[in-house]
């Protein structure tokens, strides 16, 4: 069984990216379960065509003691097996503390049984630290994909998440599997990209295109390969699969100094700018 944390900058599309993946993933008959680690709560709704009933969170307060794996998982497409930690309400309490109980409680229960072949944890935030790092603390996840894309947070967050991945890899087997870019049409995204991924010491896995087809199937409540099954944008989705199941690239990162950053954006960015606006 592997185990995938998928980390990244909050809206650069790690829901979208994970669902159409493992989607993807399902279609070649792996058996899935997919933790979302976001109290929005979000991270599996293509899946299930549509919210989550109850987190792992509300299924706790609202009493339940005789707590099943069936009051946590729900069946989403393809069998996928889906589980929302949810979250603290906002501004009360630590976001983490969810995503701690919800990954103890479906250890306890039996839910990482023998027919796993990958579980994807779907985890919010530029940093890791706290709960967030749950899935990657302990040997849980041992394989880390952070989406990023061009823009310059995208890339700052990537950085910060690689200076916890480190810490965590110094201390036991958790590597980066790779950089995912979800593209936002930046100048030069892709070799910028690359070069950011060599920087670190890692690989730039996959580039997905941008493609409007994403917020369609979004309002549809479906992902981009249930929705429109013999679309470009759902073979962008197949051959991510297909890069991260044959993957054998894991390293341990090594994060670059901010300057070293802001010159890469600076190098890449510049080279096509000129002309592409009015001053
Ligand atoms: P995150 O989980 O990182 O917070 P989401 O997966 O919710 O981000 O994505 C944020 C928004 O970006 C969504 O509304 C989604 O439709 C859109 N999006 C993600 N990937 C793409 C893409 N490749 N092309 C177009 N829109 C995208
Ligand atoms: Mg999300």
């Amino acid at each position: 069984m592997r185990q995938i944390a998928i980390y990244g900058k909050g809206g650069i599309g790690k829901s979208t990216t994970t669902q159409n993946l493992t989607a993807g993933l399902a279609e070649n008959n792996k058996n899935i379960m997919v933790v979302g680690c976001d109290p929005k709560a979000d991270s599996t709704r293509l899946l299930l065509g549509g919210l989550h009933q109850e987190t792992v969170l509300d299924t706790i307060r609202n009493g339940n003691i005789q707590v099943e794996l069936q009051d946590l998982i729900k069946i989403g497409y393809k069998n996928i097996r889906c589980v929302e930690s949810g979250g603290p309400e906002p501004g009360v309490g630590c976001a983490g503390r969810g995503i701690i109980t919800a990954i103890n409680m479906l250890e306890n229960l039996g839910a990482y049984d023998d027919t796993l072949d990958y579980v994807f944890y779907d985890v919010l935030g530029d940093v890791v630290c706290g709960g967030f790092a749950m899935p990657i603390r302990e040997g849980k996840a041992k394989e880390i994909y952070i989406v990023a894309s061009g823009e310059m947070m995208a890339l700052y967050a990537a950085n910060n998440i690689c200076k916890g991945i480190a810490k965590y890899a110094l201390k036991g087997e958790v590597r980066l599997g790779g950089i995912i870019c979800n593209s936002r049409n930046v100048d030069n995204e892709i070799d910028l990209l690359r070069a950011f991924s060599s920087e670190i010491n890692s690989q730039l896995i996959y580039l997905i295109p941008r493609n409007n087809i994403v917020q369609h199937a979004e309002l549809s409540r479906k992902t981009v390969i249930e929705y429109r099954s013999d679309s470009e944008q759902a073979d962008e989705y197949r051959a991510l699969a297909k890069a991260v199941d044959e993957n054998d690239k894991f390293t341990i990162p090594k994060p670059i100094e901010a300057e070293r950053l802001e010159k890469l954006l600076f190098e890449h960015g510049m080279m096509e700018v000129s002309g592409n606006y009015k001053i």
